[in-house]
């Protein structure tokens, strides 16, 4: 059969807390025409750590990759017409691997993960000169969130790692750098980089020098021989080969860009100019708010990251963000820990039937408070029960925390940046729940505007890595966004009816803090 002719074909690999999809889109219009989706086993050993097996998540990249061009086959298109492949990923996730086995040396610490909590402790009383150290320089506040505790913690307390860095075998990496040194040959001269969006949420990275910063890989007792590489977000990287049996042994030559998932999705959206927003509500929620080439500092819980570089002589631009731990994490609890869904779906079935939480109340504190509390010793409640309460109006509660979570960040961002948002753009993988988007736009009490394609995060990576010097197929013009069209949710509740819920909220949120001391 006759393949079909397209246009200049982008490739992303959106490695995700919960999956991990292959797409590929037709640069001309941004439609998406193939993808791949493999779920991710999250491991809890613990109370509190989070573990995920980097070579699950290698896998289910060649899987998807894979599935998606034989799925690119059957429609009779050619896989030779894709010339670029962008990674977006979770990011803070951290790997560490031997760079001669091409083995990892222990589990990928999630960037959910608690075991820090001493670690951050102790190095809280030990910041050298004012308590604005590792602020300044990286915009994060001393948290288990970010990399460089839990590289701290890994070479504390696996040996295999420190005979590896003492040998000069040892790589770090967050899992873009462990994707891309992998998908570039591995042993056999893999590249080993990452971009200045993953490399800003390590707390290593110095924000405005952008580089590595000496002074705070002593402080956290950081060997500088195993960070990768720091580059632009929208340059090649390397090559990767995709050797595909089913398309009789075609072999295409890629090249590999690279993007955190959230500065992915900001591109995604086409926030490029400064005060512009987007909310993404993935096992997290984290909303991104574009200050342009201003690095700007919050009073009010929020970071400052730096939100792209797309190009080796491209300005850097930066973003405040306000980074909720749990979002659709909560859903993923009510399926696997207590049962009472079986599909991520089934919640918005639940919440429906009564449409109310009935005055109760759910603070899914699962990883202590991020944003705008920063409290790692706040734990998950369920107040406000009664003998009437069921399993929908915990349901709902939980759809309804997700709401309130984004109204506390949006607040910050809007008290910070002086000018409320209009309308919130939102996008990730809960924004299909039209129950959460109706409850967002009352508690919010603006539009809430989500694109039909709801793939934004992969969007945004395939773009970056189309627009990269040597590739050129991607402008970064709106119209070649054409395929994507809005629908929009308008608050229908009254602002009275909202600030009751809303304060109610704050009442179980203080109930939650300070639980473990
Ligand atoms: P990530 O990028 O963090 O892997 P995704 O954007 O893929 O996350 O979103 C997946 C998350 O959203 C999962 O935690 C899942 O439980 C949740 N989710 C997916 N669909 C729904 C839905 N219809 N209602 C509520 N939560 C959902």
């Amino acid at each position: 059969t006759k393949k079909a002719v397209l246009g200049p074909l982008v490739g992303a690999v959106d490695q995700g807390t919960s999956s991990t999809r292959f797409l590929v889109f037709n640069s001309k219009t941004a439609e998406l025409l193939s993808h791949h989706q493999v779920e991710i086993k999250q491991e809890f050993p613990r109370e509190g750590w989070v573990e995920q097996d980097p070579k699950e998540i290698l896998n289910s990249v060649y899987e998807c990759v894979e599935k998606t061009c034989e799925k690119l086959g059957q429609l009779n298109i050619d896989i030779s017409n894709i010339k670029a492949i962008g990674v977006s990923n979770q990011r803070e996730t951290t790997v560490v691997w031997d760079k001669l086995t091409g083995e990892p040396l222990y589990n990928a610490v999630v960037w959910l993960d608690l075991r820090t909590q001493s670690t951050v402790e102790i190095l809280s009383k030990r910041i050298p000169g004012n308590n604005n150290f590792v602020k300044s320089k990286t915009g994060l506040p001393l948290s288990t969130y970010f990399s460089a505790v839990k590289l701290r913690w890994i070479l504390d307390n696996v040996k295999k790692v420190q005979k590896a860095v003492k040998e000069n075998r040892a790589l770090f990496g967050t899992i873009d750098s462990w994707l891309i040194w992998s998908l570039t040959g591995g042993v056999n001269g893999g590249v080993h980089c990452t971009d200045v969006t993953n490399a800003s949420r390590t707390m290593l990275f110095n924000i405005h020098s952008l580089e590595w910063d000496k002074e705070l890989c002593e402080f956290f007792g950081i060997p500088m021989q195993i960070l990768p590489n720091v580059r632009s977000s929208s340059e090649i990287y390397g090559l990767m080969e995709i050797n595909n049996i089913v398309l009789v042994f075609l072999i295409v030559i890629l090249h590999f860009q690279c993007l955190g998932d959230q500065s992915a999705a900001l591109v995604g959206q086409m926030c490029f100019q400064d005060g512009q927003a987007k909310n993404t509500y993935g096992t997290g929620c984290f909303l991104l708010c574009n200050t342009g080439r201003k690095c700007v500092f919050s009073e009010h819980g929020l970071l400052t990251t730096v939100a792209y570089k797309l190009g080796r002589d491209k300005p850097v631009f930066y973003a405040l963000e306000g980074s909720v731990a749990i979002a659709g994490a909560v859903t993923r609890w009510l399926r696997d820990n207590l049962g009472i869904i079986k599909t991520s779906e089934e919640i918005e079935k639940l919440a429906k039937e009564v449409g109310t939480s009935y005055g109760c109340y759910f603070v899914p504190a699962f990883s202590g408070l991020y944003a705008p509390y920063w409290d790692p010793s706040a734990r998950g409640i369920i107040c406000g029960l009664t003998q009437f309460t069921n399993k929908c109006h915990i349901a709902f509660a939980a759809l309804e925390a997700v709401c309130f979570q984004t109204r506390e960040i949006l607040d910050a961002m809007n008290r910070d940046c002086g000018i409320p948002l209009s309308h919130l753009q939102v996008d990730g993988g809960m924004t299909s729940n039209k129950i959460l988007m109706q409850l967002q736009a009352d508690i919010l009490y603006i539009p809430v505007v989500k694109p039909s394609m709801p793939e934004t995060t992969a969007l945004g990576a395939a773009m970056a890595a189309g627009a990269a010097e040597g590739v050129g197929v991607w402008s970064l013009e709106p119209e070649d966004l054409s395929a994507v069209t809005m629908e929009r949710f308008e608050p229908q509740i009254n602002a009275e009816e909202s600030e009751i819920r809303y304060s109610t909220w704050k009442k179980a949120v203080m109930k939650s803090m300070g639980w473990v001391t």
